[in-house]
């Protein structure tokens, strides 16, 4: 079995694929929308298994596109909103994010929890800004220094994974820069880390060794995870997701 199958099994029984929480998506949810029964046209880009995108068809009047490039994860949101009778507004779209068929200023919304990173944020919110309309709304979760100074260690490892992680301001600045006005900002609580993330995934890794007969890359996928969250555990207190929401100025 390839690495992406294996990543693909031991996280879609997740109800998450990154930091995050429903009690944080409909916080950021009330920043970025007043009216609820507005009728609006969103996307969700890089849904995973679906845990934002079913909530803001459930919460909102909305006709909702959950994107995402791995089939199996939107097979599994597909089970999902039929269980939860939101199928009628949701529909799945198998896509990278760097090449989306949206039409020019198609959409009211752009949702994004965890994934932005794939192509950078700055390009993220430069390429995307054109399917949103005048005054739509960006919604993204984006890695981000929650202090403006941290151990060395942290700095070179997260200068390697991903060097374009930075201060809130930073970001907001990029927001800015292309051509949106900040709505608002918060950061993401230790519990869409460790309660509705890590601990989920950790209780998995038994099964999923076993289903793999402990093969060597299942092996390599699990201790990776583990010195994710060993990483996360000792440096909570420098580095989380923050969750941006700005509004597309003309
Ligand atoms: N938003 C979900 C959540 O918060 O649970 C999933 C977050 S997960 C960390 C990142 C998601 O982005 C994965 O589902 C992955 O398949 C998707 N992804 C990664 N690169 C992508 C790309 N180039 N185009 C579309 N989706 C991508």
């Amino acid at each position: 079995m390839d690495e992406y199958t294996l990543l693909i099994d031991l996280h879609k029984q997740g109800h998450r694929q990154g930091p995050g929480g429903d009690a944080e998506t409909e916080k950021a949810l009330n920043l970025a929308i007043a009216d609820r029964t507005a009728p609006l046209k969103v996307a969700d880009i890089g849904c995973g298994t679906g845990a934002s995108a079913l909530l803001l068809a459930k919460l909102l009047n909305a006709r909702v596109t959950a994107v995402d490039f791995l089939q199996d994860f939107l097979d599994v949101l597909k089970e999902k909103a039929e269980n939860m009778g939101v199928a009628d507004r949701i529909s799945t779209l198998a896509c990278s994010m760097d090449n989306l068929p949206f039409a020019d200023e198609e959409l009211d919304v752009i949702w994004s929890e965890g994934a932005i990173y794939n192509i950078g944020f700055e390009k993220g919110v430069a390429d995307w800004r054109r399917y949103l309309k005048a005054g739509g709304l960006l919604v993204a979760s984006e890695i981000t220094w929650i202090t403006g100074s941290r151990p060395q260690e942290l700095q070179d490892h997260w200068n390697s994974e991903y060097p374009e992680i930075d201060v809130a301001s930073a970001k907001i600045r990029i927001l800015e820069k292309h051509g949106y006005s900040p709505v608002g900002y918060f950061v993401l609580p230790e519990h869409c880390w460790l309660d509705q993330y890590y601990r989920p995934m950790q209780a998995r890794f038994e099964n999923f060794l076993d289903r793999n007969e402990n093969s060597e890359k299942a092996r390599a996928i699990v201790a990776a995870e583990r010195r994710e969250i060993d990483l996360y555990e000792r440096y909570k207190a420098y580095i989380s997701y923050g969750v941006y929401v700005a509004k597309k100025m003309v």
